[in-house]
């Protein structure tokens, strides 16, 4: 699919946005540095980028850093850095803080005009009066006594009150008593430091930053819906240029928390090894994983125009991975090293030799690997177990062999790891019926022509399918979600680069996620099983 062909087909599949001129779209992506970006931000941020190229226009980058106690630079880094591994490249970057004086310069303006208040509602109370229309108390204070409030709570020096906008108490919409715009934090910010004491809300700041910046289309998960007439709220009583909000489904998988809260909590709590584990649905956790940029991309595409929260399972991500990565993953060979069992060849090879052999059959500009054939292979158990004496097996892209005795062993082991059953057989090479053969795979066992590999597999995070906010969130956690077995694989893999993708003869996909003493292979999931692994 071209490039300009598959915004066209967001179009399709999301809706057009309405008024749009061709050249003059300006979309943005705010993400709050306060965690990684995760596999909903990448719906949000590839929507606004092909909806930008679509119309031939822009897409801002803005860090909505309006809440010091909740983010960091570190934050703002990964950020930047996933987002170029999405090819997502924004046209200009900004942050919500370069308007921190304009807001307080707005803030200010809305209650000279009488339509915001300052008011030191205890929380409790305030949620409750909103909940039953009750106005505040501090309501009808004049517009005097809430300037002399509001310069002092600039200051830093009134942190009990905060600034409501004056809206409508009765309204159906709740969104509409009485929101919050201002509130006073003493915590240094990311970028300004300690030169503000009193930072503005979402709800304020974002109609102010998307008018002033030139956003002509924001686009928001329909949850937002109800805080619509609000953002128009804003722009009207501030005289801002209006834009046009287009809503889009939210994303959510099964088995998984997107809230960023909850999963730093994992990392504090050393659930995870950080923001980037392989079992989190973060950029970093799931290219970690295996998952692809191109299947990443195609997913979102075909997500559709439903205003509906989107609940998916990761199985439908990971088989639609499983097309992707098949024709380019090339194939090697690994044995368990657990329980491993041998095969002696009485008519194999004297010496042993090596051939060079393509690492995909269908794929030739993948390479080849080298091949080593002796007298001695290596098994797996499950495969021993189930071969009877005088049965004919083939070993896969050798030949047949047939099987003269099978011994259990106690004495014989092949690097420190005793060998569960010894086999003879002799390779019957003319024999070329492999019909009803079990096929094994084996590798030769010559100490210097085997790597050792920790096969890792990993079970989902969280075990209950659709988090409800009453669920008690701490008996929902697996804490048992990481599996390592020891392989013998075959010498190449050594020489794979972190991040290869693989594929094990029989037993899956591997991405390589380090070399160290041993390669380290995470299982990628390829959809057979429901959930995340
Ligand atoms: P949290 O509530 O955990 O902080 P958030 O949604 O507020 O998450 P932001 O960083 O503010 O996180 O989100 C940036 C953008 O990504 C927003 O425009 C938001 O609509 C979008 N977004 C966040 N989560 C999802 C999701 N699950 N599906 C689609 N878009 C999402
Ligand atoms: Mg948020
Ligand atoms: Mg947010």
């Amino acid at each position: 699919m071209a490039a300009a062909n598959n915004a066209q087909l967001y179009a399709q599949f999301h809706g057009a946005l309405k008024g749009a001129e061709q050249g003059a779209v300006v979309t943005r992506f705010p993400p709050e540095p306060s965690g990684y970006l995760h596999i909903g931000h990448i719906k949000a941020a590839m929507l606004n980028f092909h909806y930008a190229k679509m119309y031939g226009g822009r897409m801002l980058l803005r860090f909505d850093d309006t809440n010091p106690s909740k983010e960091n630079d570190d934050f703002v880094q990964n950020i930047i850095q996933d987002l170029e591994k999405l090819e997502i490249y924004p046209d200009a970057v900004s942050h919500t803080s370069d308007y921190f004086e304009l807001m307080q310069v707005k803030i200010r303006e809305l209650i000279a005009s009488g339509h915001a208040y300052m008011d030191n509602t205890d929380v409790e109370v305030m949620r409750k009066e909103r909940f039953d229309g009750v106005e505040s108390k501090c309501r009808n204070q004049t517009v005097e006594e809430n300037l002399a409030i509001f310069d002092e709570f600039v200051l830093g020096h009134r942190p009990e009150y905060c600034v409501r906008a004056k809206i409508d108490m009765q309204c159906p919409n709740k969104c509409m008593r009485d929101p919050v715009f201002y509130r006073q934090n003493d915590i240094p910010h990311l970028k300004t430091g300690s030169k503000y004491k009193v930072y503005p809300t979402y709800d304020f700041a974002c109609p102010i930053v998307d008018s002033i910046e030139g956003v002509t289309h924001t686009l928001r998960t329909s949850e937002y819906n109800d805080r619509n007439p609000m953002f128009n709220w804003v722009i009207g009583k501030l005289n801002l240029r209006p834009v046009h909000i287009h809503d889009f489904s939210k994303l959510n998988l099964v088995n998984t928390v997107l809230s960023k809260r909850k999963l730093q909590k994992l990392v504090d709590t050393g659930v995870v090894e950080g923001w980037f584990d392989p079992r989190f649905p973060t950029v970093q956790g799931i290219l970690r994983r295996g998952l692809q940029i191109k299947t990443l991309k195609e997913f979102m595409l075909k997500q559709g125009h439903s205003k509906n929260t989107v609940f998916m399972d990761w199985s439908d991500l990971w088989a639609d991975n499983k097309k992707v990565i098949d024709p380019i993953a090339p194939r090697y060979t690994a044995i368990s090293a657990e329980t491993p069992c041998l095969i002696n060849l009485i008519n194999g090879p004297a010496e042993p030799y090596e051939e060079e052999h393509p690492v995909h059959d269908k794929n030739a500009e993948l390479g080849t690997k080298r091949v080593t054939y002796s007298n001695k292979v290596l098994i797996e158990l499950e495969d021993a177990k189930e071969i009877n004496p005088n049965e004919k097996i083939t070993l896969m892209k050798w030949g047949n062999v047939v099987i003269d005795s099978i011994q259990e062993n106690q004495t014989e082991t092949f690097r420190g790891v005793p060998l569960k059953y010894i086999l003879e057989g002799h390779l019957v090479l003319d024999d070329k019926d492999f019909k009803k053969t079990k096929k094994l795979t084996w590798l030769s066992a010559i100490d210097d022509k085997i790597a050792p590999a920790s096969l890792v597999e990993f079970d989902v995070l969280i075990t209950k399918a659709k988090l409800e906010e009453d669920d008690d969130f701490d008996a929902l956690i697996n804490r048992n979600s990481r599996f390592e077995t020891k392989a013998f694989a075959s010498f190449d893999i050594k020489n794979l680069r972190p991040d290869a993708v693989i594929q094990l003869e029989r037993r899956g996909f591997y991405r390589v996620d380090a070399q160290r003493d041993s390669s380290v292979l995470f299982f990628i999931p390829d959809g057979r099983t429901k959930s995340m692994s």
